[in-house]
């Protein structure tokens, strides 16, 4: 049995953990690698921490700045599977000993079950199991009362002996997983002032998409407060991708409305038609934003407008790549989402939309709806929402910069 006296080497340091990259081809790991690690010195960068790194097989090892400062911040980093703030101290079983009880004993008292994870990276020495038995006993040893459960323990330390040393820790705080932002180019999110679209452009930087927000601001057919709402979700969005800013192009559909209210559109047709024209806007916008795919909120049986049906009346209009990573989701399954990333409260003021009939049609028939399209001067109609754009800047949570420009 191991015998420590207190005075093990110790200094704390970040250790955060990378998951589904280790899939990739070496090459393509460690460019995805070099992308994590861009991404995270930008989010500390923008907290202005300063910190210098390691990168030793599958962790990232961050020195410097408040340590769960430093934690929470790389906690919210797309690629990123779990954080924790460990000690870090020699390789010897005396110093794991030592540093192992010293961090468990405030947290443990008579009574109280726990276990400890050891892993180690050399084959000769102790096996992981019994590096857990002998630390385990140091702790069971020196705090009266103990038991030792390993299925579901009140407390658990986890010990790693690596090649440069060890690292003794006892919580994993989880990260988003995905792929790290930037590694898969950028898409143009349809965003609104409700919960699905803000979940949609997550799940869109979470597999490793950089975003351009694209709002259709429907003036007075829309709530007074809906502009905001849709700004507030490009806001908190913005904290995902910390240390790059995004932007948010607001286009005019007001025309469309007064257009559709002129010429007696049938107002059952007012849905799709309005979401056809979201993509026709969307595809106009792309290749200035230099996104690759467009990205809705859409979900299949939802409401009235997101029938199989009308989504492939919708989906008609596209003449881009469409990506709907909520189409099969439970609202609940959503809700969880929005709750997590910080777009689900409930947004007060006035967001319905005037314009939605109270039987919009289920199953629009696209030749009506084109025949109807074509009366409108649909084209034009979108040209000139694009010929008047503002753009609003966000950045780790801020609006940086709020603009009314005219594209040429
Ligand atoms: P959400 O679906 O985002 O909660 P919503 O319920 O207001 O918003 P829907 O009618 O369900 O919108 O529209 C489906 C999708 O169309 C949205 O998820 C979003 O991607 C896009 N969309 C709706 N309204 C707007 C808008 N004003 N500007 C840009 N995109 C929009
Ligand atoms: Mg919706």
């Amino acid at each position: 049995m191991a015998a420590g006296k207190n005075t093990a080497v110790q200094e704390t340091l970040v250790m955060a953990r990378y998951g589904e990259l280790f899939l990739k081809s070496e090459p393509v790991k460690r460019h995805f690698i070099g992308m994590l690690l861009r991404n995270i010195r930008k989010a500390l960068g923008a907290a202005n921490l300063d910190c210098r790194y390691e990168t030793p097989r599958g962790r990232i090892l961050i020195y410097g700045g408040p340590a769960d400062r430093v934690a929470e911040i790389v906690s919210r980093i797309f690629g990123i599977i779990d954080v924790s703030t460990c000690h870090r101290t020699s390789t010897d079983l005396a110093d794991l000993c030592d540093v192992a009880l010293s961090l468990a004993a405030p947290h443990l008292s008579a009574g109280m079950s726990f276990a400890v994870r050891a892993k180690r990276q050399y084959k000769t020495g102790l096996t992981s199991q019994e590096l857990g038995t002998e630390i385990g006993s140091y702790i069971y040893d020196n705090t009266p009362g103990l038991t030792v459960d390993l299925d579901h323990p009140d407390y658990e330390v986890f010990i790693e002996v690596r090649d440069f040393g060890g690292l003794v820790y006892d919580r994993r705080i989880p990260g988003p997983g995905g792929l790290p932002w930037g590694t898969q180019g950028r898409v143009l999110v349809l965003l609104s002032a409700g919960i699905d679209s803000p979940v949609a452009s997550w799940l869109s930087m979470k597999r490793g998409c950089e975003i351009t927000h694209l709002y259709l601001d429907a003036g007075r057919w829309a709530g007074t407060d809906v502009t905001a709402a849709a700004i507030d979700n490009h806001r908190k969005l913005s904290l995902w991708c910390s240390g790059n800013p995004v932007s948010l192009v607001i286009a005019n559909n007001e025309p469309l409305f007064d257009a559709m209210s002129r010429l007696k559109v049938p107002p059952r047709y007012r849905c799709v038609i309005c979401k056809r024209f979201m993509l026709r806007v969307a595809a106009r916008m792309m290749a200035h934003e230099g996104a690759l795919a467009v990205v809705t909120g859409e979900n299949l049986g939802q409401v009235a407008s997101q029938t199989l049906a009308n989504l492939g009346v919708v989906a008609d209009a596209a003449t881009v790549p469409v990506i709907r990573p909520l189409i099969t989701y439970d609202k609940e399954e959503t809700i969880t989402i929005a709750r997590r990333i910080g777009t689900f409260e409930a947004k007060p003021g006035d967001l319905a939309c005037r314009a939605v009939p109270k039987m919009p049609a289920t199953a629009a028939v696209l030749e009506e709806v084109k025949e109807i399209e074509e009366q409108m001067g649909i084209e034009d109609l979108a040209f000139a929402a694009c010929s008047e754009l503002r753009f609003v800047t966000a950045l780790d949570g801020r609006i940086t910069e709020d603009s009314a420009a005219l594209q040429e």
